[in-house]
């Protein structure tokens, strides 16, 4: 099996998420699984920065009902850092649709929607790169040693 690698992968926490009280269970979510908070924030989506983040959505007919939706009400955004973190992450989260979306996973758990489905989360290492970047100031990404990586991980993976 190749050496799990570290990555880190981005996260939006949507308006839907913000309205319905949903932040901190989210955070926690992340938190709880062992996944490292690098870096975060709340801002105010505009149209140029949702044209690239959703430019693979951009010929679609909801792509304006969604812009609308994410540049509606403040989003948080997070990076995480971990182990496969983007792969993890995405089991986590559940796939797009939330009502089919499996049980005890975010969407499956909170949302009954496809465009209200609580968070975004990066879909390949290749793309979490771009999309730290396009929410990230090198500076705002913290690097920190977590004091329980004993227990988290084993001795290999914490080589
Ligand atoms: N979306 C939607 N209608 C659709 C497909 C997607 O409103 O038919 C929204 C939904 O909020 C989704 C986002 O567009 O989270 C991005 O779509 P993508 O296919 O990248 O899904 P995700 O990666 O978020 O699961
Ligand atoms: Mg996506």
């Amino acid at each position: 099996m190749a050496k799990p690698r570290e990555e880190k992968t981005l996260i939006i926490i949507k308006p839907d998420a913000l309205n319905r009280s949903l932040v901190g269970e989210i955070i926690s979510r992340f938190e709880r699984k062992g996944l490292k908070l690098v870096a975060m924030k709340m801002i105010r989506l505009d149209d140029a920065i949702l044209a690239d983040h959703y430019g693979h959505l951009a010929d679609k007919p909801f792509f304006p009902r969604i812009a609308k939706f994410m540049k509606g009400w403040p989003v948080i955004v997070l990076a995480l850092e971990g182990l496969e973190a983007v792969a993890s992450v995405r089991l986590i989260t559940g796939e797009t649709m939330g009502r089919r979306a499996d049980a005890g996973t975010i969407r499956g758990d909170f949302s009954m929607s496809v465009q209200a489905n609580i968070v975004h989360a990066s879909d390949s290492v290749e793309n979490a790169v771009k999309e730290i970047n396009r929410f990230f100031k090198p500076e705002e990404l913290h690097g920190w040693e977590r004091l329980d990586l004993e227990v988290l991980y084993a001795e290999d993976e914490r080589e």
